[in-house]
């Protein structure tokens, strides 16, 4: 879960690190009030949960309330990369000196934490990290180590930042850990004219499995329509596990590694997957159902793939799972089934004993994936 970067400033301040003061208001009128109490002078910023706002035009200088008024008028309502503005942050302007970039994220690949940063931030960041990597440091965390005074120092200086930033690096990998973000990022940390540094910008992402313990957050209420797939959000809402692909060949599976092997199988039989959901081990009748309604939902799909080794689940419930979706939804698409394993005998017969015409048994897997491909790719 992606916080909104009024929300990534509370945090900061909440560690003890600078930033500017600022106010969220949803209501032009509301802006010119508290750019008042601000100072007058403020910066408007959109608050969506996307990066790109001030390029989008969604970060505005206003030099006054009745210009903030003004601004916060244009920016709300704004689409910025299909996420609807619904709030704007006030912020007290700051005179900028430099700007850094710095961020702590999960690198999955190297099983390892990583502090990235560098003394060239601000809006072109990915530019500069294309073009020129060798601007980019980007140091390893053990993160049974943590950030201590002199991993601090060693980020700052392998990135050409002022010792000052050191303090901001070890305060921000407390946010990391403490609030089970897999990424904080600020860019730009700002020194200001009078040799402050600031965090002007912040993103935080909060593992989604410790949600639960970062409730203040409460729900995502911008997540927005245009963001992931729709049937994802569907599945997700009905307890599935479904991931939108780009091929024909809908799948699904029990279990993780049985989904990804039947990815494989089908790959290697010509034809891309378009989806996989896992039904999981014990999966009832009813996942079954639910999950072929998302599975044809996708119109990308030209054939499904139900892959299914008995264990916990039986292959007779899945087999009346597949009977009980054909009442609800109107099949148009053929669909293949392999089912082994735990009551694969009676599975079988109660599909057989259905009869539909675009449902086919194939008995192995390799059999059933070469089917399902010729299905999808005729
Ligand atoms: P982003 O484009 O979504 O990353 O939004 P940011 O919050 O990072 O703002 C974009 C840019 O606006 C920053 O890189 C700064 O250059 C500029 N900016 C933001 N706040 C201030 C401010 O208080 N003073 C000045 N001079 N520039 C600011
Ligand atoms: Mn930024």
């Amino acid at each position: 879960m992606d916080l909104y970067e009024h929300q990534a400033r509370e945090l900061f301040k909440g560690y003890g690190i600078a930033v500017p003061d600022a106010a969220v208001v949803d209501h032009p009128r509301e802006a010119r009030h508290a750019a008042e109490l601000l100072g007058g002078r403020v910066v408007v910023k959109a608050q969506v949960k996307t990066g790109g706002r001030g390029k989008a035009g969604g970060v505005k200088l206003a030099a006054d309330p009745a210009a903030a008024e003004i601004t916060a008028r244009q920016i709300l309502g704004m689409d910025i990369k299909g996420h609807t503005v619904r709030r704007v942050m006030l912020a007290q302007p700051v005179d900028i000196q430099d700007e850094f970039y710095v961020s702590y994220v999960l690198d999955r690949a190297a099983g390892t934490f990583l502090a990235i940063a560098s003394a060239e931030g601000g809006m072109d960041i990915e530019e500069v990290a294309a073009t020129r990597p060798e601007a980019v440091a980007r140091i390893p965390v053990d993160p049974a180590e943590g950030v201590t005074e002199a991993k601090a120092a060693e980020i700052a200086a392998a990135a050409g930042l002022p010792p000052e930033a050191g303090d901001v690096l070890r305060r921000l990998w407390q946010v990391l850990v403490r609030e089970d973000a897999l990424l904080v990022e600020v860019n730009p940390l700002v020194r200001t004219v009078k040799g402050t540094v600031l965090a002007l910008d912040g993103k935080v992402t909060i593992d989604d499995n410790a949600v639960f313990r970062q409730a203040r957050w409460g729900e995502t209420p911008d997540v927005p329509k245009a963001e992931g797939d729709p049937l994802e959000a569907a599945a997700r809402a009905r307890g599935l596990n479904y991931v939108k692909l780009d091929g024909e060949v809908g799948i699904i599976g029990n279990g993780a590694g049985l989904v990804m092997s039947t990815l494989d199988v089908v790959a290697g039989r010509g034809a891309r997957p378009a989806n996989f959901l896992d039904i999981g081990g014990g999966a009832s009748a009813q996942v079954m159902a639910d999950g072929l309604d998302v599975i044809l939902s996708d119109p990308d799909v030209r054939a499904v793939l139900v892959n299914v080794f008995g264990g916990i689940t039986a292959c007779d419930a899945v087999a009346e799972g597949i009977v009980q979706a054909l009442e609800s939804v109107h099949l148009t698409k053929p669909l293949v089934v392999r089912l082994d394993g735990n009551n694969a005998a009676r599975g079988r017969a109660v599909l057989d004993a259905r009869a539909h015409p675009l449902v086919e048994q194939v008995t192995t897997m390799d059999g059933a994936a070469a089917r399902a491909a010729q299905l999808a790719t005729r």
